[in-house]
Order: structure tokens, then C-alpha cells, then sequence
């Protein structure tokens, strides 16, 4: 982070993708970084330069938001390549059963929360919103990666004992207020593990505490069978009927969602975080997102965790958002390069209620901001930005990476993060897993 007082960095010479109202895209265009806080993003020509401002040549590179995750579990990602290839109903079942998942060891939660912040942050993804069990660990090490995070302490009640005094220490701990780079939502798991009474009182406690609501809702067959068992026609009638619909909820996935469903998301202001490489490997399927997006509906976009994708960049989920988008459509035209890119920064930025400070470049947000090398072959040549982010830019052309102004990745290297050390803790952390329960080696 730049001192009070220190030099204010001057992004310069680049095409800068403002995701701003207007949508501008500025060929050159500039960006002043002061402190925390993006000081100007405009036309190169009318930026007020200093002459002590420390200059970063963007020529060659494409200048914008941060990416937003709308829907991970970063620690996760320390599972990676266990369920592969599963048939549908049997991959849960697969994860679940892996004798590591329960024991994993709190600090080890920290650490895989802290190297998939790691992931992210190369990636160009700046904000994510991270739920599961063990999160007051989760949440230090998404802290210490320093992305802006949105956490939430994973509820159930239905086969699991409800851990609502944990939840609600994560919300003592780090607050509600969205102005803060690590704040704390409400995580009930979904429809079909938590009781209606449970979904019921999650929506008093939001309103208690100003939390926004995440949850995982019409992600699996398994589960609206067993909703339907309960006398629930559906996953989101479900949480209708629990109150648990409205502009502060944030339902992941939604893949079984009929049109009249879809038509409640919309009339509610429901935010849908769409998840698409992890329905297709999962699930074999592909939600409507077009037609949530005729409806009027708001959808981000999430990487969900790694071992059903298998890694966590937004660049990779937004070719696969238009690409399952249009056929599940059987519409070409369903879901346009632009529409992605917003789902992936501004739409993000206001599902996770941080919209007032991240999601686009604009004077006055915080300096959230991600520089795109066009270097590679494949990029060449730049005729639509929209188009080459959403289709051709992958996570490694990330060049440069600020998070409140501070600067986490230069030169595609983590700033504050020795990377051989945390390669050899994730060596260690599976030599002891694999040690403690005789597993594969
Ligand atoms: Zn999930």
C-alpha cells in the first residue's frame, strides 16, 4: 500500500476497461492508485498527473476491476483431483466420503484457505465470497492472503448439528459492514439440509445483523427429491416459502428451476451465483441462465470450489458461462461477451453487496484493480476487449494485481508470500494426511 504522503502509482499507456456506467473503454487510458483508493480512471489525456507519481507502463496490457467470485470454498482447493468422473448423485457422495476431508486440522483450513486466496489473487480475482465449516480459519487465512472476502460459517441441521454459535462468533469477529475487506454473511448450506424452521430463522438473523444471506439452492437432483419428500415444489419455492428470498440473498447455482421459480428470483431481486464448469462436472448439466437474464434476474458468477472445476479463474468460467449459456439456450446470441464480463466484475461486486466499493474502476472505489498482459500469441489481434477477456484471456496473463491499493501480485509473483515455503507446507499438510490415515501415497 502506498503511505500517506508516499507516491501515487500512475497507470499508464493501457486499454483501460472501466466496467464503470457508462461501460467505457479508454484507448489509452489512465489510472492514479492513492493510498487504498483509486484516485482517477479516465482518458489518458485528462489524467492529473504529478510529477512525483511513480509510473507503471501499461502499454500492451489491458487495465480493470478485479474479478468477483461470487461462490467458493477456498480452502478446498487442497482436494483438488479426488472426484473425477463420477456419475451424477455419486460425486458428492465421493467428496464427502474422502477419509481426508474430516481431518483436515484447523490450521491446515487456514493454510488451504490462504493458498487458494493465493489462486484467486493470480487469477485477477480480487473479491470472493467463501462459506463452510471451519471458517473462523478459512477467514484468517483469506485475510492474510489480503483479497476482499465475504465469509460465512456453513449451517445445517437436518444430519449434521447446527453450529449456530460459531456462525454468529465469525459475525462478531469480522462485522457486516461491506466497507471492510474481510466481512462476515449468513450461511445456511441449502433447502435440503437445513429445516424450514432453520431457513426461517436465518432470515431473522439477517435481519439482526445486516448479514447478507449465501446459499447453495436447486444444485442436485438428490436434492429436490428430497425437498419434494418435505412438500416442497422446488428449491427456490422452498426458500419463498421461508422468507428466505430478496436482494441481500445470494442463491448458488439454481440448475433445477422452472419458469415460474425463475419469474420469483426476478420478482424478488434474488442474486443467482452461476456456476458453471462445476454444475457441467458435477451434475452433467447446465442451469437456464438465459433465461434468468430475459427475466430480469441478477447473476454473478463463481469458480465454486476447486475439486469440481478444477481451479478457481473467472476467466476460464466466463468462456464456460457462454458456451454452456448458449447451448442450454440453444440460442448463438443468449449471453454476449459483455453481459460475461459484468457478471464477472460489476454484477459480482453487487451480489456480494461491495458494489459501493469494488466491481468497476471509478474515482473514489477502492483501488480493486488488475492488469492483463496481451502478449501471448493467442491475443493477438485486439479487436474487442470484451470479447478477448471473456474468451482468450486466461488467469496466467494477469500481470499486476491491487487490493485496497496494495499491491499482492507484480510481475505475476505474490508480493508478500514466498511461494516455495507454502508449496512445502501443502507438501506437508498431505504428508501428515496421508500418514495419519494410511492413504494412497
Ligand atoms: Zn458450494
Amino acid at each position: 500500500m502506498t503511505d500517506a504522503g508516499a507516491a501515487r502509482l500512475l497507470l499508464t499507456g493501457g486499454v483501460v476497461v472501466t466496467l464503470n456506467a457508462r461501460r467505457e473503454i479508454l484507448a489509452p487510458g489512465a489510472v492514479i492508485i492513492e493510498g487504498p483508493r483509486i484516485a482517477y480512471a479516465g482518458p489518458a489525456g485528462r489524467a492529473p498527473v504529478r510529477d512525483d507519481d511513480e509510473r507503471v507502463d501499461c502499454r500492451g496490457h489491458l487495465v480493470m476491476p478485479g474479478l468477483v467470485n461470487a461462490h467458493t470454498h477456498a480452502a478446498m482447493g487442497m482436494f483438488r483431483g479426488l472426484a473425477e468422473d463420477r456419475p451424477r448423485d455419486e460425486w458428492a457422495r465421493t467428496m464427502y466420503a474422502l477419509p481426508y476431508l474430516d481431518h483436515l486440522r484447523p490450521d491446515e483450513y487456514r493454510h488451504g484457505a490462504f493458498l487458494g486466496a493465493l489462486e484467486m489473487l493470480s487469477n485477477g480475482i480480487t473479491a470472493t465470497a467463501d462459506r463452510g465449516s471451519f471458517m473462523e480459519f478459512s477467514a484468517d487465512g483469506l485475510d492474510a492472503a489480503g483479497i476482499r472476502a465475504v465469509v460465512s460459517h456453513t449451517l445445517f441441521d437436518v444430519d449434521r448439528p447446527l453450529e449456530l454459535d460459531r456462525a454468529l462468533a465469525l459475525v462478531n469477529r469480522w462485522g457486516t459492514d461491506p466497507a471492510s475487506r474481510v466481512h462476515c454473511g449468513l450461511g445456511p448450506h441449502a433447502p435440503d439440509t437445513c429445516s424450514d424452521a432453520l431457513l426461517r430463522r436465518v432470515r431473522a438473523l439477517a435481519g439482526e445483523t445486516g448479514a447478507r444471506v449465501f446459499v447453495h439452492c436447486a444444485q442436485s437432483d438428490r436434492e429436490i427429491a428430497a425437498l419434494r419428500g418435505r412438500g416442497h415444489r422446488g428449491a427456490v419455492r422452498c426458500l419463498w416459502d421461508a422468507g428466505l428470498l430478496g436482494a441481500d440473498v445470494v442463491a448458488a447455482h439454481c440448475v433445477y428451476v422452472d419458469d415460474e421459480e425463475i419469474q420469483l428470483l426476478a420478482d424478488t431481486g434474488t442474486w443467482v451465483a452461476h456456476c458453471p464448469a462445476s454444475n457441467a462436472k458435477i451434475e452433467g448439466r447446465a442451469a437456464p441462465v438465459a433465461s434468468m437474464l430475459r427475466a430480469g434476474v441478477g447473476v454473478a458468477l463463481g469458480t465454486d470450489w476447486a475439486p469440481s472445476n478444477n481451479g478457481m479463474d473467472l476467466f476460464d468460467e466466463m468462456k464456460t458461462a457462454g458456451l454452456l449459456g448458449k447451448v442450454r439456450s440453444d440460442d448463438a446470441a443468449a449471453l454476449p461477451a459483455g453481459r460475461l464480463l459484468e457478471m464477472a466484475t460489476v454484477d459480482g461486486a453487487r451480489a456480494l453487496g461491495i458494489d459501493a466499493h469494488a466491481g468497476s474502476l471509478e474515482a473514489g472505489k477502492r483501488a480493486d484493480v488488475i492488469v492483463v498482459a496481451l502478449d501471448a500469441l493467442r491475443l493477438e489481434p485486439l479487436h474487442d476487449p470484451a470479447a478477448a477477456l471473456a474468451y482468450t484471456v486466461k488467469g496466467q496473463d494477469v500481470r499486476h494485481v491491487w487490493v485496497d491499493g496494495r499491491w499482492l501480485i507484480r510481475d505475476r509473483r505474490p508480493t508478500h508470500v514466498d511461494v516455495d515455503a507454502l508449496r512445502a507446507e501443502t507438501e506437508r499438510v498431505w504428508r501428515r494426511l496421508r500418514g495419519s490415515l494410511r492413504g494412497p501415497a
